[in-house]
């Protein structure tokens, strides 16, 4: 049975109020899908692999925006940064300095997102709230003329406990909250927070989402392999 995915595209718009983006997490999923969800009126498209992004944005139209969403290795910063309109899953602040460099060279200014790690699964990836704070106390960050800080990334626990991932939903709200009160206050760029999955994105909503990352609901289940990051 073939999947529409025009119409998980806009039974899932239906759901979410117009401030909240969507974007369509295609990763593992062929150029035909993708273009399905184009066609559909999607723009907005996360991939987790370099190698993967890289290959479906050549065949791809032109003016897709692409998300890198899965753990990014500071070595293959220079094979997207000409192209990506977001960085979400920046992990640590070398990250953060080769993006910067490698996209000053482009001559272009790429806008990332923090990943904090807010799960109680030790395979997620993310900064720690101590480094966070550390990194931002630091002011080094800020000196990074090259890339904008967005906000905050946060995936929750895998689990079917919904007051546990509603709470580590809010604390990654309360942490944006603070975060730019302390660090970003008069950085009209720092209002994204990247949170909820087909899962849990109702939740993530709920809980002041601006940015949810869909893939399952639109295109369908994934091949059940573990997913390969970088
Ligand atoms: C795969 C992935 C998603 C989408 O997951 P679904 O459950 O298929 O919606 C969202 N965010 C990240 C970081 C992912 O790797």
């Amino acid at each position: 049975m073939s999947i529409s995915v025009a119409t998980n595209l806009s039974l899932i718009r239906s759901q979410i109020p117009d401030n909240v983006k969507l974007v369509a997490v295609s990763k593992t999923k062929p150029v035909e899908d993708i273009l399905q969800a184009y066609n559909a009126g999607q723009r907005l498209f996360g991939e987790n692999r370099v190698q993967e992004i890289v290959r479906k944005k050549d065949l791809l139209p032109d003016d897709i925006e692409w998300h890198m969403i899965g753990h990014l290795q500071s070595n293959k910063v220079k094979s997207i940064v000409s192209f990506i309109s977001m960085i979400q899953s920046v992990d640590s602040v070398n990250l953060l300095n080769v993006i910067n460099s490698e996209a000053a060279k482009k001559e272009r200014i790429v806008d990332c997102l923090l990943e904090l790690y807010i799960a109680s699964e030790e395979t997620k990836s993310g900064f720690s709230m101590e480094e966070l704070e550390t990194a931002l106390e630091s002011g080094k960050i800020s000196e990074l003329k090259n890339i904008r800080i967005c906000g905050l990334m946060g995936m929750a626990t895998f689990t079917n406990d919904e007051a546990r991932v509603r709470g580590e939903f809010r604390y990654l709200n309360e942490t944006f909250v603070r975060l730019k009160e302390r660090y970003f206050k008069n950085e009209i760029f720092f209002r994204e927070i990247s949170m909820g999955m087909s899962g849990d994105y109702r939740i993530a909503i709920g809980e002041g989402s601006t940015m949810i990352r869909v893939g399952s609901l639109i295109f369908g289940e994934r091949n059940t392999n573990k997913q390969q990051n970088g």
